[in-house]
């Protein structure tokens, strides 16, 4: 099962190494075309500015959105979240608005700029580890939005359908769950619809 990491900027070899830790195989994508290939997309970790501005310049807004449209999973980390996200607090423009929530950037000041902790995630039976690194945080989610866990009352994963979003970092652990339950989410996706 192909797994695309979009290589644009930000963590993207840590995505890759997760995939390919939970089964999956792990492409690069650098080109919008190579998308077609793909059961599922992550959307990584970095700075949100600076990957939508770039996924502007090469021509992957319409292609994700695409992508998107045809039902294929995407999975958005941190600033991947904030990139999927239709409103961003403070900001006029956002990015894709695929995903019904607003977002708020940096939203843990910076007295916990970095942080890790134990998070319970619904559909995950142990609690997951979770590395928060200038994280965004989750407002307010529409009706189609499912919590999948909070951190101090506040939302940090959520799903919308065949969308999979959370505030930190699940690629810079050893611990290969959320990316496991992604790659579930790509198998059931790819399977005819009855
Ligand atoms: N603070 C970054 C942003 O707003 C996101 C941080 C991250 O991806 N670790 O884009």
């Amino acid at each position: 099962m192909k797994i695309g990491v979009l290589a644009l900027q930000g963590a993207v070899a840590e995505h890759m190494r997760s995939i390919q830790a939970a089964g999956g195989e792990p492409v690069a994508i650098k080109q919008p075309e190579q998308l077609n290939e793909l059961g599922g997309l992550i959307i990584p970790g970095g700075e949100s500015t600076t990957i939508g501005k770039l996924m502007r310049k090469y021509g992957f807004m319409d292609a994700i959105r695409s992508f998107s449209e045809a039902g294929k999973p995407i999975f958005g980390t941190c600033a991947g979240l904030i990139v999927l996200a239709d409103r961003i607090e403070g900001q006029e423009d956002a990015h894709l608005q695929l995903m019904d929530m607003t977002v708020a950037r940096n939203a843990f000041g910076r007295q916990r700029e970095s942080f890790e902790t134990d998070l319970d995630v619904i559909g995950i039976d142990e609690p997951i580890r979770a590395v928060f690194i200038r994280a965004p945080l989750i407002k307010g989610v529409g009706r189609g939005v499912e919590v999948l866990s909070t951190y101090h009352d506040e939302i940090v994963t959520a799903r919308q359908g065949h969308l999979l979003v959370s505030s930190y970092h699940p690629e810079l652990t050893d611990d290969y769950r959320l990316h496991a339950y992604f790659l579930g989410m790509v198998k059931e996706a790819a399977q005819p619809a009855r």
